[in-house]
């Protein structure tokens, strides 16, 4: 079964900006969105502090993810995935992988060497995610009687 990540071109380039500017450190993120079959899409994101302040890991302290998890609850979103960055490729470490099967959702790695993304999930072994851009995402929300689009 091929798990899709749905994700806004202007939340991929956010997402890349903040990797960037936040060298030689790694970053992460949590991706709130929503699952539908087998594509989870992304709505919303939550930048992390990463507590490690490592060039080689991350981790993040838990008062930081119970407030983006509040964050998603309060939207009607759920935590679908985990952002981080690498200096090298965009492949899991040996760490990644640990914690990849500890937290089943996909992982999104950012390479601020090379540029470009990869995902990947546990589900009996790692396997690779397929990322799907999109242009302009919108979602429609109802305040009132009048309905807004925002776009991410
Ligand atoms: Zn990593």
């Amino acid at each position: 079964m091929l798990k899709i990540l749905s994700i806004g071109r202007n939340t991929l380039g956010r997402l890349a900006k903040f990797a960037d500017d936040a060298l030689p450190m790694e970053s992460c993120a949590l991706l709130l969105g929503k699952e539908e079959y087998t594509t989870d899409t992304v709505h919303d994101f939550v930048l992390l502090k990463n507590n490690d302040q490592s060039k080689y890991s991350f981790s993040v302290h838990s008062r930081d993810l119970f407030h983006a998890y509040q964050k998603a609850s309060r939207s009607g979103l759920s935590v679908i995935g985990i952002f981080h960055s690498h200096p090298s490729l965009p492949r899991p470490s040996e760490k990644d992988k640990k914690f990849m099967e500890l937290n089943p959702i996909v992982w999104l790695i950012y390479s601020t060497l090379n540029h470009k993304y990869s995902a990947f999930l546990y589900s009996d072994g790692i396997i690779p995610v397929q990322i799907n851009s999109i242009q302009g995402m919108r979602r429609s929300t109802s305040l009132g009687n009048k309905t807004t689009s925002l776009t991410f």
